[in-house]
């Protein structure tokens, strides 16, 4: 990607648009994440902690008014109730089955230590609401733990 369309973009995802968060990456000790900026040939993607993504493509050249609009409609997904696939960091097997009476079931049939892969349209906040959910995060950002 040229500088140019680098400058372009950038002014509008340093902050994340939908938090306000400025930080990318993991924090290696307490492995917190913060979401990821990824720059390829033509592709722009910016993810936030909170769920928020965005990708541009700058195959046909990009201008302020482009990437805003970009922008707009990442932020109107990120309203809108979807199927998204999240982690969950749970508390133990209990947390486990009030999901299930939830009717919010693991894709992953095993547990990887305490966590739980679930596909659902609940938002973040109503994911954290569920007593014994320590934390969640939108599988499509970040890593697969490993
Ligand atoms: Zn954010």
């Amino acid at each position: 990607m040229n500088a140019i369309d680098i400058f372009t973009i950038a002014p509008f995802l340093n902050d994340c648009p939908q938090c306000g968060h400025g930080r990318v990456g993991t924090n290696e000790k307490t492995k917190e994440f913060h979401g990821t900026l990824d720059v390829g040939d033509t592709l722009y993607t910016r993810t936030c902690r909170c769920g928020f993504e965005v990708t541009i493509d700058t195959k046909d050249g990009v201008t302020k008014e482009s990437v805003q609009k970009k922008i707009e409609e990442a932020l109107e997904a990120y309203k809108t109730p979807q199927e998204k696939r999240w982690v969950l960091d749970v508390e133990d097997v209990n947390t486990i089955d009030e999901l299930k009476k939830m009717g919010i079931v693991s894709y992953v049939p095993k547990m990887m230590d305490d966590l739980v892969f679930v596909k659902t349209s609940m938002t973040k906040q109503e994911l954290l609401d569920i007593p014994g959910v320590k934390s969640c995060r939108p599988e499509s950002v970040g890593s697969i733990f490993v």
